[in-house]
């Protein structure tokens, strides 16, 4: 029985390196003769091709937002200059913008994916993904295809639809987002059925949309569904996906991920927090640091699956909600994760600046519940999430006034 979906998943770490850094180079070469965004990236920058050969030297290309992707291929339609128009290209997809985004067919892109959550041969499952226009439908269809899964392409049918084909066709597995999956289970139970009772399906795969704990729990322990998620983006296709120990999600084969300081463009030390920033080696679309906007960490640590490549720590939020703190990034979903530690505490973090420092203060409500909290515990608990010290605690008699916004900057900058 295969255990992984291809060799390159389990080989050293140093062998990885040296694969990628040979590919980018190549993926280098190749954009600068065949790319004329690349090429004037490159000319500007006065760097050569032999200036950016291993994915050390990656930084000292500019970061490409979504927005910037968007308004290139609107000045410089259709592909921005990114691509080889005159390759062999399979299809074209759009999103909205529009933009534009060519494929050479990788069929097995996101396989890992659904390799690693377990879809298999025997399986069948609703991808209800559109495949319309967007890229999303065919493609998982094909990565569900080359984890050797059937698939039956429900797509943006109805609720009452998919659990008729749940019933009908024996369907073991299901990909799409949670939220249409939950819409789908009580559906089912509004037409009289017992969904773990009178159902097979016990394995989903989620994209495109987080997974909230509490939503996870009520698909495991409620309906008997394995869970999984995975992680991309359309211009980039699939960056990084979960496998059995849901402890983090590895980096595919196919994609560089860099950590990087929104404000610099540079890395972050491996485990702090910072945007992803991905390219994808392939030798048909020439975008090199595509800015996700999205906040994570490395997780560099061995995982027990056997995988070796490095693992992302899930997403904190997006890069405009986080709060730089003495060049730390806090994302409320960090907070909201000290909040979950702490239920009964009322609190609110404020940022402020004072001679050069930034000072950290948690506003907290003044209560029984307050009381009977241990301050140093609760310090400690707090900068194990957010990897930053708090410097003072201050309790407030009454009501915070607004404690849904878990983080608040107060600085002033000239
Ligand atoms: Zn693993």
């Amino acid at each position: 029985m295969k255990r992984f979906f291809d060799d390159r998943e389990i080989r050293s770490i140093q062998r990885r390196e040296e694969d990628n850094n040979l590919r980018l180079s190549a993926m280098v070469e190749s954009g600068y003769r065949r790319s004329g965004r690349v090429r004037e990236i490159f000319d500007g920058l006065e760097l050569r091709p032999s200036d950016v050969v291993s994915v050390n030297d990656l930084d000292k290309l500019p970061v490409i937002s979504r927005e910037e992707v968007a308004e290139l291929e609107r000045r410089d339609p259709p592909f921005g200059g990114f691509c080889d128009e005159t390759a062999d290209i399979d299809r074209i997809f759009t999103s909205p913008g529009p933009v534009y985004e060519p494929h050479l067919g990788e069929n097995e892109l996101w396989g890992r994916g659904y390799f690693a959550a377990g879809f298999r041969e025997g399986d069948r499952v609703l991808n209800t993904f559109s495949y319309h226009m967007v890229a999303a439908g065919l493609t998982f269809h094909e990565g569900l295809r080359s984890a050797g899964a059937t698939v039956i392409p429900s797509g943006t049918s109805g609720t009452e639809t998919q659990v008729q084909l749940i019933r009908d066709l024996k369907v073991t597995g299901y990909t799409g987002t949670p939220s249409f999956l939950i819409a789908i289970i009580n559906k089912a139970e509004e037409m009289g059925y017992d969904f773990r009772r009178d159902f097979g399906l016990r394995r989903a795969c989620f994209v495109a949309e987080p997974l909230q704990p509490s939503l996870r729990m009520r698909f495991e322990d409620e309906y008997g569904i394995d869970t999984y998620q995975m992680y991309g983006a359309t211009e980039v296709g699939d960056i990084a996906y979960e496998c059995p120990e849901k402890a983090g999600w590895h980096i595919c084969e196919d994609v560089i991920v860099e950590i990087v300081d929104p404000s610099t463009g540079k890395c972050v030390e491996p485990g702090k927090l910072g945007e992803v920033v991905v390219t994808r080696l392939n030798d048909l679309f020439f975008l090199f640091r595509f800015g996700t906007g999205d906040l994570s960490s490395i997780i560099e640590a061995e995982c027990a699956c056997g995988r070796t490549a490095g693992r992302l720590s899930g997403i904190a939020g997006r890069v405009g909600e986080a709060v730089k703190v003495r060049g730390m990034f806090v994302a409320p979903s960090q907070i909201m994760r000290v909040k979950a530690a702490f239920p009964d505490i009322r609190f609110q973090v404020i940022v402020t600046r004072e001679a050069y420092r930034d000072l950290l203060t948690v506003m907290v409500m003044d209560d029984e519940h307050y009381k009977s909290v241990d301050n140093t515990h609760f310090g400690k608990v707090f900068s194990e999430i957010c990897a930053v010290r708090i410097d003072r605690i201050e309790t407030v008699e009454g009501i915070l006034p607004d404690t849904d916004t878990p983080i608040i900057d107060r600085r002033e900058w000239d």
